[in-house]
């Protein structure tokens, strides 16, 4: 084996999961067709869930210290939702993806992982049957059943890799997923819109959506400054005859005609950094796991950028994947954990694609001012001011009420959900405590110190003594957290931790 595990894409997706690798004690290798980062402009919001996650290894303050990145309040449909669930609130903020790259790919180079780049895949092997068809049970891979099976990858110069398993984190136009010929089924695009990162002059659009009686369309978002302190925009353009082929370049002409149209010559383009087409094609892959393989990010789902969920998506795919592939290399993967990322992250992927299929609707983005579309929108503005729905809205955009099938335990409303970020007083913050990357049992009332004990090379307890001075004190649920910082057990009503601990820890022997 050169690795453990052969990640195929320096993404968002492909980053987070070598460094979630790395924390799990996984070998990890990754690998990038492109000669250097690109530095085209794509995501600029981040979820609560993802500042979330990035908290829990410590990268939360390196990412605020980058820049100075706007809170927002996030939205569906462009109908703003001020009401981000988690009990610390991290807001959704605008950020470029290139900043949140440039720091993933330092904060892996600082512990030794450096990309591998001009490596371009061309063709991949599995070895063991047993495994590559895929996705039923663990078959061959089940605890402390690490063999020499493995994937071998080849390269367009004609090298190899040899891992025991790959993650094609290889983007929308996936070539692993081609390779495995995997289906990948929904529909293809039908329309076009142009995406542009821009200075406007003149008046500000105050609204972040803007349609013309005849079905054009602008929207704006903030982007941040430029390095002179000027506040960029993400320009999105739509309606009539926007609709061209994805290749067609866009021209500073198209863009300054599209503000013209829907803004009149009230606002006006200084300056365009970047402009593309998207289209609205919206597929999934039916199978996240294929043998030895796996697909994370946009080679598992794509749709229109809409409302800051892809790249968001992608990442929250590699906190669910990466110590589950950890715990399968060291042995400690119980039976069937590798096949729950697809049991989680399939649903959490499918629920992406129906909230952006509403929203592009709503936001009629074909630009039809069909009366039906707009009288639906105008109820579902209505809607929105109800704190409930604003509530539920949000919980959908920002992943924060993604909940994951939790077998081991018993029904609780903290379970399958994120863990809140409690203040332990002097053990510190919950998200502080998961940033070693192993499991974290809360022990408020100190029922379960000998409970753990056969699991406590992999899982932390804090107990009654850890609590002092905490926001909480002893009256903290006890609850079990994976590493992932998902709830797999609380113990309201005197259930035990045992069965939850064996389900997602393995076998203590
Ligand atoms: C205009 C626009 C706005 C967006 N806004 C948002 C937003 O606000 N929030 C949000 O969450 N998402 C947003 N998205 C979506 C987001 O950009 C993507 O979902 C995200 O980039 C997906 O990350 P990834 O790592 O899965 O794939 P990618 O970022 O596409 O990375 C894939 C990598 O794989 C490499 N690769 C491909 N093939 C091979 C091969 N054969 N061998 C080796 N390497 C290979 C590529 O070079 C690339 O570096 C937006 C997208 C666009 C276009």
């Amino acid at each position: 084996m050169d690795t453990d595990v052969l990640v195929v894409g320096a993404g968002p997706t492909g980053m987070t999961l070598a460094g979630e690798l790395l924390t799990a004690g996984a070998s990890t290798v990754l690998v990038d067709r492109l000669p250097r980062r690109s530095d085209l402009s794509k995501a600029g919001g981040v979820q609560s869930r993802t500042l979330e996650a990035f908290d829990q290894r410590g990268l939360l303050e390196p990412l605020l210290a980058t820049g100075d990145h706007p809170v927002s309040t996030g939205h569906f449909a462009g109908i703003p939702l001020p009401d981000q669930p988690g009990r610390h609130h991290l807001p959704w903020r605008s950020v470029p993806q290139v900043v949140i790259e440039e720091l993933l790919e330092r904060h892996l180079a600082a512990r030794g992982v450096h990309i591998r780049r001009n490596h371009d895949l061309v063709g991949l092997a599995q070895d063991d049957a047993g495994v590559t068809d895929a996705g039923v049970a663990d078959a061959g891979v089940t605890a402390n059943a690490v063999t020499d099976a493995g994937v071998t990858a080849t390269f367009a110069d004609g090298t190899t890799v040899r891992s025991r398993y790959l993650v094609a984190a290889d983007g929308a136009h996936s070539t692993v997923r081609s390779l495995l010929r995997a289906a990948f089924p929904g529909e293809p695009g039908t329309l076009t819109i142009i995406a542009a990162d821009v200075r406007l002059g003149g008046a500000d659009p105050s609204a972040s959506h803007t349609w013309t009686e005849d079905g054009h369309w602008a929207a704006l978002f903030p982007l941040g400054t430029d390095p002179e302190g000027r506040p960029l925009r993400r320009l999105v353009l739509g309606g009539p005859g926007q609709s061209l082929p994805r290749e067609t370049p866009v021209t500073e002409d198209d863009i300054r005609r599209g503000l013209r149209t829907v803004f009149g010559t009230q606002t006006h383009l200084l300056e365009l950094r970047y402009a593309r087409r998207i289209t609205n094609a919206s597929r999934q892959i039916e199978r996240y796991r294929h043998g030895r393989v796996f697909l994370a990010g946009d080679a598992a789902h794509v749709h229109l950028p809409l409302g800051a969920q892809g790249m968001n998506t992608g990442i929250q795919d590699a906190f669910n994947l990466g110590w589950k592939l950890g715990a399968a290399v060291r042995g400690r993967a119980p039976a069937g954990l590798l096949d729950t990322y697809h049991a989680e992250r399939h649903p959490a992927g499918a629920a992406v694609l129906r909230n952006v299929r509403a929203q592009s609707l709503l936001m009629d983005w074909a630009g039809t001012r069909e009366p039906d579309v707009l009288a639906a929108r105008e109820i579902f503005t209505d809607l929105a001011r109800l704190p409930d729905v604003r509530r539920h809205l949000a919980g959908l955009m920002s992943g924060m009420a993604t909940r994951y099938p939790m077998p081991g335990s018993e029904l609780h409303p903290l379970v399958g959900l994120p863990a809140p970020d409690l203040d332990l007083g002097a053990s510190g913050r919950v998200h502080e405590l998961l940033r070693s990357g192993r499991g974290l049992l809360l022990d408020p009332a100190g029922t379960y110190a000998q409970a753990v004990v056969p699991w406590s090379d992999r899982v932390d307890r804090v107990g009654e003594a850890g609590l002092a001075g905490s926001d909480t004190g002893t009256g903290a649920e006890p609850m079990l957290i994976r590493p992932d910082g998902y709830v797999c057990w609380a113990g309201a009503g005197g259930a035990r931790p045992e069965p939850a601990l064996a389900h997602w820890f393995g076998d203590p022997r």
